[in-house]
């Protein structure tokens, strides 16, 4: 599957499979030239997106993945060879780019990585962002926070309520949660049970406060009721917060027990509320 492009980046020729894939017209190619890269979520490609504009402005070539939208606004990903054709004194004629389809083999990716009943992303991702994230905030010397969240008296919740509006309150906390963390470093987890986290990275380490306040008061005002969490009479979670020193050296597998007693002692505090470990208490350092 192939298209070429004009100097820019925007196509001029499609062939018919990519025809197919995208659900356009070859005439829809070759009269309106859309840009190849056709993704609505450049935001989340950002890097991505970045190597692959310097491609028509340096002549180079470039080999990535494109994620973009079909015509029926389902999302497609290939992975995308872009190369220049020249003229004869060199100068560019125009690329070309060799594609292939592969978002079934996305879609799968996703699975793996993701939790079946809430969408957040599962405790087997947790394990393999949490040290990426910790390597990338050293790098750019951001603070990195590990929020824990437990559901309060859920037990109790299940049992008044029934299990399947139990299921849907993880859920609807998961969408609260999304819409706290929206920027595409942010990530959240469920780790198992009534137990999430979210990962997310600051320049300044009072924001991590904040951000953890912003979920337990957006759950909060949620209002779901929950007779049996007797303290507040609604669906409430408690919060541990970890924060992750840029200049700090941690021992990677004491950042989840340090977050799970900052949560312990939130629970111990009557409930309802943040409370966090950081570089300031006497952190096991190696
Ligand atoms: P605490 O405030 O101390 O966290 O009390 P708790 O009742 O939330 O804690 P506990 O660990 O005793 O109970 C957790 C409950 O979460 C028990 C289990 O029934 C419920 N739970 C775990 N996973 C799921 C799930 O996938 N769906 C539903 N509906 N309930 C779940
Ligand atoms: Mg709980
Ligand atoms: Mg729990």
């Amino acid at each position: 599957m192939f298209v070429t492009t004009d100097n820019s980046g925007n196509i001029t020729y499609a062939s018919q499979a990519f025809c197919e894939l995208t659900g356009y017209s070859k005439n829809y190619f070759e009269e309106s030239s859309p840009p190849l890269y056709l993704s609505k979520n450049v935001s989340i490609h950002c890097e991505v997106y970045q190597t692959y504009t310097q491609t028509f402005q340096t002549n180079t070539d470039w080999t990535g993945e494109i994620q973009g939208s079909t015509k029926q606004n389902k999302t497609y990903c290939v992975t995308c060879n872009i190369e220049p054709i020249l003229e004869n004194d060199g100068r560019v004629d125009s690329y070309i780019a060799i594609m292939q389809n592969i978002t079934a083999n996305k879609k799968l990716q996703k699975l793996v990585i993701t939790d079946e009943l809430t969408g957040a992303y599962n405790r087997r991702y947790y394990n393999q962002i949490l040290p990426q994230e910790i390597s990338r905030c050293k790098r750019e010397k951001n603070w990195l926070a590990v929020l824990m969240i437990d559901a309060d008296h859920f037990k109790k919740y299940n049992d008044t309520y029934g299990h399947q509006a139990g299921d849907d309150a993880l859920v609807l906390l998961t969408q609260t949660m999304q819409s706290c963390f929206r920027r595409p470093s942010d990530f959240i987890f469920r780790l198992g049970g009534e137990e999430f986290a979210a990962i997310y990275s600051i320049t300044n380490p009072e924001d991590a406060d904040m951000l953890a306040e912003k979920v337990r008061a957006a759950v909060y005002n949620l209002n779901l009721n929950h007779s049996g969490n007797a303290a507040f009479g609604r669906f409430t979670i408690s919060l541990g917060l970890m924060l992750i020193d840029p200049e700090g050296f941690y021992v990677e597998e004491e950042i989840y027990k340090y977050a799970d007693e900052a949560l312990y002692k939130a629970k111990e505090a009557g409930r309802n509320r943040v409370e966090k470990r950081s570089h300031d208490d006497d952190i096991e350092l190696f």
